[in-house]
């Protein structure tokens, strides 16, 4: 693999293009918003200085690395030359199957379609496109530069092969992996989920402020970050994505809480937004 696409271009996206491209890949981060793809490459050039800053990376790495990053809304043109494709675009089927039917009419036969999907399932995604074998589910985690695992998730019809170059492009990027079976929200989301919807219960209740139950989180139970944080971190609008989705096919468990409705319904979508749970606005994590 050398070829690298990456479709969408939020929290995810520009996180997966710029380990790819520090990877050794040529990337293209291609999104529908000309605005994004500047909002993304104004983050990644963030990334470079801090990593050359804290000497994460050199210099002449750096500089490498950035020559390899492309920027562009023209899906089709890159697609015809990619190896592997990454979708990383809202967590909505609709719109994931538009992207796979295209793609899937755009690149060349060999090429590999991963989607960095939460919680949706591979099979049904692979099934949009004539290759069904080469589709697989290649679960980034968030902030992308930081966090060490790949979670990959093979679905009815991914041949061993595609689930081999994945997990060693995965590799190449830097990161741990582990190759696992389908079933929605796979291990990670499916217990993030319940979590991060639990403690929008417990603030809807009344039981504490978002401070007092994160830290409750934290300290009690020896979590990295609290639920809250989190939520403002992974976006409220892609958790209640996430939680309708699991919803839908595991039950009620998963009915989201409707004070998390409410927040994304007033747009308070997290730190991509400036306000959350907690508002980056004003003070970096205090509420309002
Ligand atoms: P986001 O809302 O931050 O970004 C989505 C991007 O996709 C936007 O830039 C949007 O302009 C672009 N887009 C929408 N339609 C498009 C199209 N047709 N073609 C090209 N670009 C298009 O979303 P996100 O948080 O980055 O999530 C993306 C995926 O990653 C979702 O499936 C989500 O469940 C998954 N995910 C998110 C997190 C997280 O912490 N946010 C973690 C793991 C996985």
């Amino acid at each position: 693999m050398k070829n690298i696409v990456v479709i969408g271009s939020g929290v995810m996206g520009r996180g997966i293009a710029y380990v790819s491209a520090v990877g050794g890949f040529h990337t293209t981060l291609v999104d529908i918003s000309q605005e994004q793809l500047i909002r993304a490459e104004n983050e990644i050039d963030s990334i470079f200085e801090k990593g050359l800053a804290r000497k994460k990376i050199t210099a002449a790495d750096l500089e490498e690395s950035k020559s390899r990053l492309n920027y562009s809304v023209s899906l089709a043109q890159h697609v015809s030359e990619a190896d592997l494709v990454i979708e990383a675009v809202p967590e909505v089927m609709d719109i994931k199957r538009n992207i796979f039917e295209v793609i899937d009419q755009h690149a060349s036969e060999h090429c590999c379609f991963a989607t960095n999907t939460s919680t949706m399932s591979p099979t049904e995604i692979g099934s949009f496109t004539n290759r069904p074998d080469k589709v697989i589910a290649m679960h980034f985690f968030n902030p992308v530069h930081k966090m060490p695992l790949v979670e990959i998730i093979k679905g009815l019809e991914t041949s061993e092969e595609t689930a081999q170059s994945i997990k060693r492009a995965a590799e190449q990027m830097g990161k741990e992996t582990v190759v696992i079976n389908e079933f929605p929200g796979f291990v990670t989301s499916r217990i993030s989920a319940l979590v991060g919807n639990e403690a929008f219960y417990m603030l809807q209740e009344g039981l504490g402020t978002p401070e007092e139950i994160d830290k409750a989180i934290k300290l009690g139970l020896n979590y990295p970050m609290g639920p809250f944080e989190l939520g403002d971190l992974v976006g409220l609008d892609t958790r209640l994505n996430n939680l309708k989705y699991l919803h839908s096919k595991l039950g009620e468990k998963y009915r989201p809480a409707p004070l998390l409705e409410q927040y994304v319904k007033a747009g308070r979508l997290g730190r991509k937004t400036g306000k959350g749970v907690y508002d980056y606005t004003a003070r970096e994590g205090v509420r309002q």
